[in-house]
This record gives structure tokens, C-alpha cells and sequence, in this order.
């Protein structure tokens, strides 16, 4: 029997948290999603299929994880306040088959259920600012890659996530997101939809897996290594940052340099100028035979 609980109410919110003698803590990021339209929204984009599984991030005291559990997904929570987890546990999901929690920082927590249960269908959440682009790039760079994530963050952080070349915006963090995944938002939602409401916009964004990834496994690792070289400081050059990274420790300046003006990509550009293809013929001729 799934709790019913008025979610988009803050004094119910308030009053379930006094009688238990909890608090929230800015430290977590705790902003509760007080809209059912939101909720509704994102638990649509979540589940596509019946029974499919779920991990989602933050649950806080259940808002959406509701929703997910009466659309039938088998829902893998993790969340780190020990007082919400007795909550979750003990009153809102007690007895019910499809929840399963787990206690503690996700950053922490989530290597072991994954090598366990390995990848689920799809990661959610509406994360936690300070730890949204690490828990992504965590999940990405260990190739933990569900069919799909739908996350609700931090509008730069989604703006980041989903940034064209050529924008500020586009980076390291861009680039690793889309290696793997086609990124769009979905919808923004204002601070007022969250109780208390936060200092930030938020935004909902969609992580469809490609059916290939854009760099192969092999490629893979000396890939980002040169992408994190290009993009380490974005007023410098191309040939500056590649000479200050790691790319250089691996093949030698002089070799490097002459790589690079075989690539025929000015060695002045900037990275933000630096799409997919111009990263992947640099990379081409940088570490491979041409
Ligand atoms: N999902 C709920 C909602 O939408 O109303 C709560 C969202 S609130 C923005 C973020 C949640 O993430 C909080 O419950 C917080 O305790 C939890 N959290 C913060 N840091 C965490 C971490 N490192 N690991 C797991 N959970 C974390």
C-alpha cells in the first residue's frame, strides 16, 4: 500500500518533519518538488514501460519515487539523510516489494549496486545541486549507462549538459555527456514549484542513449584525456592547453606540435570552437596512425 501523502503541501512537509524531530539541511540540497504537474511531467519521462528499473537519486521523503512505484517500476533509491530514509522505510514505502534503499551519499553508495545489480533501465532525480554534475560525470565516466536519465537540475548545470559548440557553455562535462547520450531539456521549473523555494532556476533534462557512442572504447580514455587538456583554460589556445596537459607527458612536444599542424586545425582556436568532428580528427591525428 503506497503512502498517501500531500506532496505539494509545504505545512504538511513542515509538520511531517517536526513530529518526527527532523530538519532540513541546506548542506543536501533539500528542495522539495511541491508541484504535482512537475512531478507528473517527469515521472511520464521516466517511465516509458512497465516494470522497468529505476535508481533515483535523492528521493527525499518520496514525491516522486510515488509516482514512479504507481507506474509499476522497481525503484532503487539513494539517499543520504538518515531521517528521510526512516521515513521512506518505515512509513511510506514500508512493506511495499518494488522499493529498495539505500542509505547513505550516492557518491559513496552506488559503485557496489551496480556492480551487484548492474546497470538499470534508467537514473532520475531531482539531484541535489552540489552533487548533480558529479554524481553524471561519475555515472559516464564508469560507463554505468542506463537506456536513459531524466534529471532535474540546477539550470547552468542543465545548460551545460546540453550546450552547442561554439557556446560558452560547451565543455569538458558537454562533451562527456554526449559521447554517449543525445542531451535535450525537457522543461524549466520555477523556484517556486520547490519548498523552501531555491535561489536557482531549475530544469529538467533528457539522457537518451545512443545507439553508438560518438568515440569508440578503444579511443575512449586518451580521448577525454585530450579533451580535458583542451578545455583545462578556456582564454588559452588550442596548442597552449594541449602543451600544458597530459597529451604532451604522452608523445613529446615536438611530436605533439607537429601532429597538430598535420591535423590542419588552427592551432590558435579556442576550445568552445571545437565540435565533435574537429575533436575527433584531432584526436585522430594526435594519438593514432594516419
Ligand atoms: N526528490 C525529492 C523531491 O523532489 O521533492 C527531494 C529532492 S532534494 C532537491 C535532494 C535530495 O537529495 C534530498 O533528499 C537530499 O537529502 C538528497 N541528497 C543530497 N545529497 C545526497 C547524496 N550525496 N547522496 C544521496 N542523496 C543526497
Amino acid at each position: 500500500m503506497i503512502w498517501d501523502f500531500s506532496y505539494d503541501s509545504p505545512n504538511a512537509i513542515t509538520n511531517l518533519l517536526q513530529e518526527r524531530g527532523f530538519s532540513m539541511s541546506k548542506k543536501f540540497g533539500q528542495n522539495f518538488l511541491i508541484s504535482s504537474s512537475a512531478r507528473k511531467r517527469i515521472a511520464d519521462a521516466v517511465i516509458s514501460k512497465q516494470g522497468v528499473r529505476v535508481w533515483e537519486v535523492g528521493p527525499g521523503i518520496g514525491a516522486l519515487t510515488v509516482q514512479l512505484l504507481n507506474r509499476s517500476a522497481n525503484v532503487t533509491a539513494f539517499e543520504i539523510d538518515h531521517g528521510f530514509c526512516r521515513i521512506l522505510r518505515n512509513e511510506a514505502f514500508i512493506g511495499e516489494p518494488n522499493f529498495n534503499l539505500i542509505e547513505g551519499d550516492v557518491l559513496k553508495t552506488w559503485e557496489k549496486v551496480f556492480h551487484q545489480q548492474g546497470t538499470p533501465d534508467v537514473i532520475c532525480g531531482n539531484l541535489p545541486y552540489n552533487v548533480g554534475s558529479v554524481c553524471i560525470a561519475k555515472f559516464l565516466e564508469k560507463q554505468c549507462l542506463p537506456q536513459l536519465m531524466v534529471y532535474t537540475l540546477q539550470k547552468e548545470v542543465a545548460d551545460r549538459l546540453s550546450a552547442s559548440e561554439g557556446s560558452k557553455l560547451w565543455s569538458s562535462f558537454t562533451i562527456l555527456a554526449n559521447i554517449d547520450y543525445k542531451v535535450r531539456t525537457v522543461c524549466s521549473i520555477s523556484s517556486q514549484s520547490f519548498y523552501p523555494p531555491p535561489n536557482v532556476d531549475s530544469s529538467v533534462v533528457m539522457m537518451e542513449k545512443r545507439v553508438q557512442p560518438l568515440v569508440g572504447p578503444d579511443e575512449r580514455r586518451t580521448f577525454l584525456t585530450m579533451v580535458d587538456d583542451v578545455f583545462a583554460q578556456r582564454r588559452k589556445t588550442l596548442r597552449n592547453n594541449l602543451l600544458s596537459g597530459k597529451t604532451v607527458n604522452l608523445l613529446g612536444k615536438e611530436n605533439l606540435l607537429e601532429r597538430l599542424e598535420l591535423s590542419g586545425i588552427p592551432n590558435n582556436e579556442r576550445a568552445e570552437q571545437l565540435g565533435f568532428p574537429d575533436l575527433l580528427l584531432l584526436h585522430r591525428y594526435v594519438f593514432q596512425e594516419h
